[in-house]
């Protein structure tokens, strides 16, 4: 079933690794930007009347840096103009230098049952030099306030001078604050980015030293059960984000909200990353929307496979069939050939072995493209 992603672009602060659509100079318009997501939310809704969707996601930037009011209102607007199935997952992202107990207790009465924490690390210096603004003690408090509740911590490699040591403090306090999920990401340096420049001077771990971290990690998810379910996301039994599995395994979602983009349909589309383009054209009435390409029947066999093999699911031969008609070992008879040292097979599932899951994306664009 599809899903819902709405985009909350203001933080308090950029951080030197960021390039997601963020304004940490913007929150005076966060009154605004709500009222053109509510009359977005609105059009949309008058399109999608026949779909009925499973998940409502409020990304960002940061979520919780807005008046709770606007993330509650938006949750209303979607319930007055989507089609929810009877037990959405309804997840906010949270920083945790930006909750306060009235905060989780509205989201909550909204209906909100799913938080995703931005720890990133639990050793105070590495979150200060990547701009963050919340300290381990901020993530202490911000799990006691979810204490009981399903909530999600991101942890991040990859960081100047982190070693396992560092990994494990981490891992470690996530998993004592009751974590039921942990999303733990390799960092990317992205052009354009301060921490960029670090990348260039050589001042970050290296592939090997990010997959020996990698490694580390795991092996101390494991330990402490939750399993992985995706190359970057390990979970308590029952506690996978289905907002998520959703789009590894090719669903449909729309997204609301500046930069936000959607698959429905057979389309993929993305709205205009200008913040006053996006409030302009949803004022005049006007979906806000840049970019539109269809999906092509071989695309979207393409995507399949690749999206499946990242997760522990992998490729259900079945499921392919009843997508195109057609046999997936077949239509990728020379990539399945030259990547089967790789796989491992269990009845009709075909799934990238434990051990080359982490670095899967390299094997399989190298085979997969030819
Ligand atoms: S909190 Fe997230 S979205 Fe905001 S600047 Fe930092 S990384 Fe970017």
């Amino acid at each position: 079933m599809p899903g819902i992603y709405i985009h909350i672009p203001f933080c308090k602060h950029k951080c030197t690794y960021c390039d997601f659509t963020s304004f940490p100079d913007k929150l005076a318009f966060s009154e605004a930007y709500m009222a053109c997501l509510y009359k977005e939310i609105e059009l949309r809704g008058m399109q999608l009347k026949k779909y009925v969707f499973d998940t409502v996601y409020f990304g960002g930037g940061t979520p919780s840096v807005i008046d709770p009011k606007y993330l509650c209102g938006a949750l209303r607007q979607i319930k007055r103009c989507f089609r929810l199935t009877g037990d959405p997952e309804i997840t906010v992202e949270i920083n945790p230098g930006t909750v306060s107990e009235q905060k989780i207790a509205l989201y909550k009465r909204a209906g909100i049952n799913r938080y995703s924490v931005g720890l990133q690390t639990a050793i105070d210096e590495q979150l200060e030099e990547l701009g963050r603004i919340h300290n381990a003690r901020d993530f202490v408090y911000a799990s006691r306030l979810l204490r009981g509740k399903n909530f999600s911590a991101d942890v991040m490699l990859g960081l100047r001078g982190q070693t396992k040591e560092d990994l494990y403090k981490t891992i470690e306090l996530a998993y004592r604050c009751g974590a039921s999920h942990i999303s733990m990401y390799a960092l990317t340096p992205e052009e354009g980015t301060p921490i960029y420049t670090d990348y260039l001077n050589g001042e970050l771990p290296d592939d090997d030293e990010v997959r020996a971290l990698y490694d580390y990690g795991y092996s101390l998810l494991k330990e402490r059960g939750y399993r992985r379910y995706e190359v970057s996301n390990f979970a308590k039994p029952g506690f996978e984000s289905r907002h998520n599995l959703n789009y590894w395994r090719r669903g449909e979602y729309i997204g609301l909200g500046v930069s936000a983009s959607s698959h429905l349909g057979g389309k993929r589309f993305t709205n205009t990353f200008d913040l006053d383009e996006y409030m302009k054209c949803v004022i005049s009435g006007y979906l806000p929307v840049v970019e539109s390409e269809d999906v092509t029947k071989e695309a979207a066999e393409f995507e399949f496979v690749m999206l499946a093999l990242r997760t522990a699911e992998g490729i259900s031969s079945h499921k392919y069939t009843n997508c195109f008609g057609t046999d997936w070992k077949e239509d990728f008879a020379d990539a399945y050939q030259k990547t089967r040292p790789y796989l491992e097979e269990e009845g009709d599932v075909t799934r990238i072995k434990d051990e080359y899951l982490y670095v899967q994306n390299q094997i399989l664009t190298h085979y997969m493209n030819g």
